[in-house]
């Protein structure tokens, strides 16, 4: 088994907000996250696959399917987008690194070819990541 990796970068706005809080609690969990004209960030998505070696190809997966795969199912939905209030599963769901990953996660789930999901890293900063390896947390 080996892995591969593959990163994209996308762009958008998010902001922390829980509905079930009153401003003062949103405020003083979520700082000036909480501000809800939402805050931009430069995202980067490293998208790891877990497959043998094809003999004859000496590839995991035809990298050209996995980058139109990204780019279909995570990159064109949430580049240049407002999460919170134009992605679907953010309507309810606080858009934070770790939701993102497990939301890109579940975009990708049994949509790639010859090769098993293994990880989703999104760094929201370069110094801040969120890693999200599936239900089973990367067993088996
Ligand atoms: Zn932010």
């Amino acid at each position: 088994m080996i892995l591969l990796t593959r990163k994209a970068d996308f762009s958008a706005a998010h902001y922390y907000w829980n509905d079930r809080w009153t401003p003062e609690e949103n405020a003083r969990v979520f700082g000036k996250c909480a501000n809800r004209n939402g805050h931009g960030h430069n995202y980067t998505l490293e998208v790891t696959v877990a497959g043998e070696v094809d003999p004859v190809s000496g590839f995991v997966v035809d990298l050209k399917a996995l980058k139109d795969i990204l780019e279909r199912e995570v990159v064109s939905v949430y580049d240049h987008r407002h999460l919170n209030l134009e992605v679907a599963e953010f309507k309810e769901t606080i858009p934070t690194t770790e939701n993102i990953a497990i939301a890109i996660w579940k975009r990708l789930e049994g949509k790639i070819a010859g090769a098993k999901l293994h990880r989703v890293r999104v760094y929201e900063m370069p110094d801040l990541f969120a890693d999200y390896l599936g239900e089973e947390g990367g067993e088996g």
